[in-house]
């Protein structure tokens, strides 16, 4: 089947591609000058995305049965014990323990997914930005 064109008045995807070759660099940047910024995002998007952990993770120090425990005696508690509480992508909720050993890169994993929750919003506004002012572009070429 074949799809067929919409006219929507944005540039195609190929004439993007085009905006972006070498030759054109220079007007390009001049045109869009958050290209550096943007080309940033991505890879730092990119690579926080490879890493990220949804949820928010509770953690807990205990105390043991033993009366003789350092735990009981002033000394450190036992832990951190944690869990980790997400939500599912059919929208449940769900939770797991964090293994022994690993509640550091748990912490970074979770906290890598709220930086790139932040880093897409950034990203957004970017694309609306250019959005607007290529619609505003088109007008005044009229
Ligand atoms: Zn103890």
């Amino acid at each position: 089947m074949r799809v067929r064109k919409i006219n929507d008045g944005l540039p195609s995807p190929d004439a993007l591609d085009e905006a972006r070759s070498p030759e054109r660099e220079e007007e390009a940047s001049h045109r869009r000058p958050t290209l550096g910024r943007r080309e940033a995002l991505l890879a730092e998007i990119v690579r926080l995305a490879d890493v990220a952990l949804a949820g928010t993770i509770s953690e807990s120090l205990r105390t043991c049965g033993n009366p003789a425990c350092r735990c009981r005696t002033g000394g450190p508690k036992h832990g951190p014990y944690g869990y980790v509480s997400y939500r599912k992508v059919d929208g449940g909720t769900a939770r797991y323990y964090v293994v022994n050993g690993t509640h550091e890169e748990v912490r970074r994993r979770l906290a890598a997914a709220r930086t790139l929750q932040e880093l897409l919003r950034e990203l957004m506004e970017m694309n609306r930005e250019d959005l607007l002012a290529r619609a505003k572009g088109m007008k005044q070429e009229r």
